[in-house]
C-alpha cells in the first residue's frame, strides 16, 4: 500500500485462472467459458478477461452490449456472448464488433439476423423462451429464418443447493432441446451446476463466480483458490476509559477500558452497512470485531484484544484475505459472496498480482 492509500484491493489474477483450469479440467471434454459481466464481478473485466484468454478461454459472456464492446477492445479473437440480447434499435454495435447475442424470447428473435446462442426457460422464469414460444418455435422453425443458432442454453435455479430441481431442469433441458433439434452446442451449468456432474455439462460451461473465489459448492469445502484481498489503513486509535459509544446512532456501546480503532473503508466501497457491529476484520492473525455502524467512508473496530504495538495509526487490517474470506464476510452481512464481490468499490488503489501465462 502506497503511502497515500487508505485502502488496497489485491487481485490474484493467477488464482483466477488456477479456477478457470480447475474446472475447465472438471467438465472437460465440455468447453469452459468465463463470465466477465459487472466488470468480472467487480474485479476488472478488461484485465481478468485478458490473462483468462493468455491462459487458452476462447468464449466470454458478459450481461450487456456495453461489456462487450470494451472486451472486444482489447480481445479480438474471443466469442462474446450477451446474455441480455438484443434490444430494438439500431444492432450496429453488435454486429461491428462481432458480438454473440443470448435470444431470450421470440420478440428478440425477430431483431436479429446472423449468429446467435437461444436461450430456453427450464424453470428460472427470468430469461429465455417460455414454454408457448418452444411450441410455436417447434410447430414453425421458419420464426428463426436468417438466424445461425449456435448454443442452446439454459439456466439452473437452484445448483448450489441439494434440489430436485437441478435433475428436472437437466432432463427438461435436453428434452427442449432435442425436440428442437437446433443449435450446434448446448450449455446448461454455471459455476455450481459444474460440481453437479457430467450431466450437467452438455457441451459448454459458464463459470462466474468460481473463477473469483466464491465457494460453488456451498456447505462443503471450498475447492477455489482464493483471489481477492482487502486491507484497510486504520487512520486513528481511539483509547477509552470512560463508558463511551461508537458511531452513528450509538449503536455500539463500550462497557469499560480499550481501544477503538478507525478505518478507512465504508459503504460507498461496498463494505456492506448490513456488517454494522457484525463483522469483523484481522490484525496480525487476531479477530478485532466491527463495532458500531459502518458509515460512508469509515468503519471502526474494537482493537483491545490486540497489542497496540499491531493495531497504530498507519497499519493495516485486513477485511478480505485468506482467513477470511469473500463467502465468510457474505455470511457475516447476510448476503451472497456474489454481492460482496460485485459491491467492490472503486476508490480503492487497486493491484493485480501475476496474470503473465
Ligand atoms: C451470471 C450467469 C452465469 C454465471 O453464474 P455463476 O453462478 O456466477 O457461475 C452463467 N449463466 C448465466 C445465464 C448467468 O446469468
Amino acid at each position: 500500500m502506497r503511502d497515500r492509500d487508505t485502502a488496497l484491493l489485491t487481485i490474484d489474477l493467477d488464482a483466477i485462472v488456477a479456477n478457470w483450469r480447475l474446472i475447465a479440467a472438471r467438465a472437460a471434454p465440455a468447453e469452459a467459458a468465463a463470465v466477465v459481466k459487472a466488470d468480472a464481478y467487480g474485479l476488472g473485466a478488461v484485465r481478468v478477461a485478458a490473462a483468462l484468454a493468455a491462459a487458452g478461454c476462447r468464449t466470454f459472456f458478459v450481461a450487456t452490449i456495453d461489456e462487450g464492446l470494451e472486451l472486444r477492445a482489447v480481445l479480438p479473437h474471443p466469442d462474446i456472448f450477451v446474455l441480455s440480447g438484443v434490444l430494438p434499435g439500431p444492432a450496429g454495435d453488435i454486429t461491428a464488433a462481432g458480438l454473440i447475442p443470448v435470444l431470450n424470447s421470440l420478440e428478440q428473435a425477430a431483431l436479429w439476423q446472423g449468429r446467435a446462442a437461444l436461450h430456453v426457460d427450464t424453470g428460472m422464469a427470468r430469461l429465455g423462451l417460455e414454454a408457448a414460444e418452444i411450441e410455436r418455435l417447434i410447430a414453425d422453425p421458419g420464426v428463426l429464418a436468417g438466424i445461425d443458432v449456435d448454443l442452446v442454453c439454459s439456466h439452473l435455479a437452484c445448483a448450489d443447493e441439494d434440489s430436485a430441481m437441478n435433475a428436472d431442469q437437466c432432463q427438461r433441458f435436453r428434452l427442449l432441446a432435442d425436440r428442437l433439434g437446433l443449435g450446434r452446442r448446448r450449455s446448461l451449468a454455471a459455476s455450481s451446476g459444474v460440481f453437479l456432474g457430467p450431466a450437467f455439462h452438455f457441451d459448454l460451461v459458464r463459470p462466474g463466480a468460481a473463477l473469483y473465489g466464491v465457494n460453488p459448492t456451498p456447505g462443503r469445502p471450498n475447492p477455489m483458490a482464493q483471489v481477492v484481498r482487502l486491507q484497510g489503513k486504520i487512520l486513528q486509535v481511539r483509547d477509552v476509559d470512560s463508558p463511551m459509544t461508537v458511531g452513528y446512532g450509538a449503536s455500539h456501546r463500550c462497557a469499560g477500558r480499550g481501544r477503538v480503532a478507525t478505518v478507512a473503508v465504508g459503504y460507498a466501497d461496498g463494505w456492506l452497512r448490513a456488517l454494522s457491529n457484525r463483522g469483523h476484520g484481522i490484525i496480525e492473525g487476531g479477530r478485532v470485531p466491527l463495532v458500531g455502524r459502518v458509515s460512508m467512508d469509515l468503519i471502526t473496530f474494537d482493537v483491545s484484544a490486540v497489542p497496540a504495538s499491531a493495531a497504530h495509526a498507519g497499519a493495516t487490517i485486513e477485511l478480505i484475505g485468506p482467513g477470511h474470506d469473500v463467502d465468510a464476510v457474505a455470511a457475516e452481512a447476510g448476503t451472497i459472496g456474489y454481492e460482496v464481490l460485485t459491491a467492490l468499490g472503486r476508490r480503492y488503489a487497486r493491484s493485480y498480482v501475476g496474470g503473465g501465462v
